[in-house]
This record gives C-alpha cells, sequence and structure tokens, in this order.
C-alpha cells in the first residue's frame, strides 16, 4: 500500500500540531511508521487520504458499534443542525436521550451529560469526594479513566500510602490522594482499604478493561468491590466509557448484575460526536450543581447534534434485541479464526474476549492485569500491526488495545481478516 499523501499531511500537521496529533495514541509511536490520515468511513471500511481501503477494528477507539456513517446517526445531525448548532439553553432531545439511558441502564436514576469520557470520569470522582466528604480514591494500574490530572499516576515507592505523578504537570498534591491498585487483585486492594480507614472516597475501575487489551474481571472480584466498598462507606464507579451500551444494553452492571453507585459513560453513548456522561441514584446526583453542592458544568454539554446522534444510537440498540448477541457471534468466530492461524504456525499467543471487545497478547502466561500484559512481545506486535495495515485491516497501533467488533462487519471481512493473518502468521 503506498501512504503517500497521509506522509506528506503528517509533515504538515507535524508543524502546527504536537506531534502532528490531536490525541497521543493516534500517532504510531509504538509501532513505528507514519499514522494513516482518514478521509471517510463507511459501515465496516475507513478510507484513506491515499484512497486505501482499510476493515476497521478501531472504529474510532469504540463508539461505532454499529459502523460508520451510521444512516439514522448521519440523518439526525443532519438534520438537527439545520435548526442550529448550540443554544446554551435546556432542550428537549437531552431529557429524550435521558430518559431511554435511564431506562436502559440499571441503578441508576438520573444521567448528566459532558463531552468526553475524561470530563465524565474526572466529574464522577469529585462527585464522590463531596458525597463521602472524603478525598483519596483507588484506581488500578493499567486502567485508563481519561487524562484529568487525579488519573495520570503510577505506584510510588510507597504505593500503599500514595502515588506518583506519572506525567509533569501533575502536582504531588494531587498524585497523594490517588492509590494504585492491581486489577483482579482483590487481597490487594483490602490491603489498601486497611491502610487509608476512613480515607477512601471512591474506588474506580473499568469493570471489563479495555486499555491493557481486553482484561475481563476474574470471578468474585467486582463482587468483592462491592462487598468491600459497602462495608467502608466507600462509592464504587464503573467506568463504562468503553463497555457501556456495547457489552449489554445496561453495560456491566447488568452484563455482571453487580451495582455500581456512580457510573461513567463515552464513546458509543455519543454516536461518534463528543458526548461522556455519568450517573447515579438520585440521592448522588442529587448532590451536584444547582441542587446540591459539588460544582460542574459545561458550555456545550448536551449539544443538540451530540445529543441526536447520541439518541439514534441508543434508540437503534435498544430497539434492536438480536445485536448483543450478533456481536458476540462475530468476536467468537474471529477469535477461532485468529487462534487457529496463530497456532498453524506456532506463534505464542492469548486471546482475551468478551462480547464485542478482543485483543490478541503475543504471550504465553494468562493476560489479568497490567503486569501480565505488559509481558506481550511487542517486536512480534510491531509486525503483525504492519502487516495488518498493508493488507487493509487497522488494528490499533497499540499491543495495549482491544479490537471493537461493530455490527456492520460482515462474515467475509471477518474471513478476510483472518485469510490475512495466516500469511502474516507465517513471517512473526
Ligand atoms: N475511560 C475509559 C475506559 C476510556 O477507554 C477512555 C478513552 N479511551 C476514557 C475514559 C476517556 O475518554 P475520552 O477520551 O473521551 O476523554
Amino acid at each position: 500500500m503506498l501512504y503517500k499523501r497521509s506522509s506528506a499531511l503528517f509533515q504538515e500537521a507535524q508543524k502546527v500540531i504536537p506531534g502532528g496529533v490531536n490525541s497521543p495514541v493516534r500517532a504510531f509511536n509504538a509501532v513505528g511508521g507514519t499514522p494513516i490520515f482518514a478521509k471517510s468511513a463507511k459501515g465496516a471500511y475507513v478510507y484513506d487520504e491515499d484512497g486505501n481501503r482499510f476493515i476497521d477494528y478501531i472504529n474510532s477507539w469504540g463508539p461505532m458499534l454499529l459502523g460508520h456513517a451510521f444512516p439514522p446517526v448521519v440523518d439526525a445531525v443532519i438534520e438537527k443542525a439545520k435548526q442550529g448548532t448550540s443554544f446554551g439553553m435546556p432542550t428537549a432531545i437531552e431529557t429524550e436521550i435521558a430518559e431511554l439511558a435511564v431506562s436502559m441502564v440499571p441503578n441508576i436514576d438520573k444521567i448528566r451529560f459532558v463531552n468526553s469520557g475524561t470530563e465524565a470520569c474526572m466529574s464522577a470522582i469529585r462527585l464522590a469526594r463531596g458525597f463521602t466528604k472524603k478525598d483519596k480514591i483507588i484506581k488500578f494500574a493499567g486502567c485508563y479513566h481519561g487524562h484529568s490530572d487525579s488519573f495520570l499516576i503510577a505506584a510510588g515507592s510507597g504505593a500503599i500510602t500514595f502515588g506518583t505523578p506519572n506525567s509533569p504537570g501533575v502536582t504531588e498534591g494531587t498524585a497523594k490522594d490517588t492509590l494504585l491498585a492491581r486489577f483482579n487483585d482483590l487481597e490487594n486492594v483490602k490491603e489498601l482499604v486497611e491502610a487509608n480507614k476512613d480515607a477512601i472516597a471512591a474506588i474506580i475501575i473499568e469493570p471489563v478493561a479495555g486499555n491493557m487489551g481486553c482484561i475481563p474481571p476474574v470471578d468474585g472480584f467486582l463482587e468483592g468491590l462491592r462487598a468491600i466498598c459497602d462495608s467502608n462507606g466507600i462509592l464504587l464507579i464503573f467506568d463504562e466509557v468503553m463497555t457501556g451500551f456495547r457489552l449489554a444494553n445496561g453495560g456491566v452492571q447488568e452484563l455482571k448484575n453487580i451495582n455500581a453507585d456512580i457510573v461513567c459513560f463515552g464513546k458509543v453513548v455519543g454516536g461518534g460526536l463528543p458526548v461522556g456522561a455519568f450517573a447515579a441514584r438520585n440521592e448522588i446526583m442529587d448532590y451536584l450543581a444547582p441542587i446540591g453542592p459539588v460544582y460542574q458544568a459545561g458550555t456545550l454539554s448536551g449539544n443538540p447534534l451530540a445529543m441526536a446522534a447520541g439518541l439514534a444510537m441508543l434508540k437503534t440498540i435498544n430497539a434492536d434485541k438480536g445485536l448483543m448477541n450478533r456481536l458476540e457471534e462475530k468476536t467468537k468466530y474471529l477469535h477461532n479464526g485468529i487462534a487457529d492461524a496463530l497456532n498453524k504456525n506456532n506463534i505464542t499467543h492469548t486471546i482475551n474476549r468478551i462480547g464485542s471487545m478482543i485483543s490478541v497478547h503475543f504471550s504465553e502466561d494468562a493476560v489479568v492485569d497490567f503486569d501480565s500484559a505488559a509481558k506481550g512481545n511487542n517486536e512480534t506486535f510491531k509486525k503483525f500491526f504492519h502487516g495488518m495495515l498493508n493488507k487493509g485491516i487497522y488494528i490499533a497501533p497499540s499491543a495495549f488495545e482491544t479490537w471493537f467488533i461493530t455490527d456492520a462487519l460482515t462474515y467475509e471481512d471477518l474471513n478476510e481478516t483472518i485469510a490475512a493473518i495466516e500469511d502474516i502468521a507465517k513471517d512473526l
């Protein structure tokens, strides 16, 4: 494949945009090479500026559950735009999407819309701190909750007592309130809670992790977190930015039958426009301004175009009773195909899958947390990534990402993908 125009565009972009991209993960820093510049996308395919077509397994990092340029979403946005693009006043459609979301997701009474997953998670922890009148939070290594200061934290040498910033610009003061735990390790969480008695406002978790590849919770883990929270007055925050409206209509709360206290959304809920949301029962949500003391706001929050896209998306998901099953079947088919192709060529690997999320790790051991995800062979991944790209298959340019399966993918697309992997595996 030729990437002449993408290369030229990247050169230009780097002069006026840091690293040429508006979000670091889009650059190919982890795999080498030049990022592909997208021109358009339809259904299962994305087309670049050079006219190449790719079967897309990133799907804008999750939102495109039903495929690109899904007609009901596009039409809804166009129609709304004709009536004005933002008012800074309440609109009927905000209540309409809120009612639908509240009816689809268990255990929430009210929802507030924001503009990104970052905002949703940032606001959720402020609300949890305000509500519990405590300061510290526990997050899990390898889970991503956006780029707000409290989440850009690495385990310090005294990880039991405090974290340390993992980006310049995050203050020590902020870092001291974030404790880092190991995913799927209840004992570790218990230790942190014991060592920080009556100081922890919330435990925030991706209940199915998607940002270190896909890592489902082991049996009993989420139940254990729920119990720890209940007996210590800690709020459990499910960051369902990736999993919400994807793994079930009601997200992981529904899938695993576990109630969180606050739930964060993003990606699918916006149908590809910039939307995030957080939700909880009345008691907690009524703690928010203007009726409660915890401040949170946004000039463009509940933007009519974004709400129109999100509403069209949620309505389709809600009405299509076979959707989740279809997605899972396609993902399983792909899983089996990839495993066969890699096994035939004796390539060491582990595949994690749940619902429409799947990740391929070039590692022998079970991948259950950040440390085991980090053991994957990155050199093999790089070859795999570029091999896929050259065969017209676009996966995330990092071994720590999940592939997102969409309803637009056909079995022909999946077969083309598996055939490509069979070929690539010979040279891995
Ligand atoms: N939480 C999770 C689980 C995510 O995957 C992401 C983004 N990948 C975020 C939060 C942050 O969302 P955004 O990029 O919209 O700020």
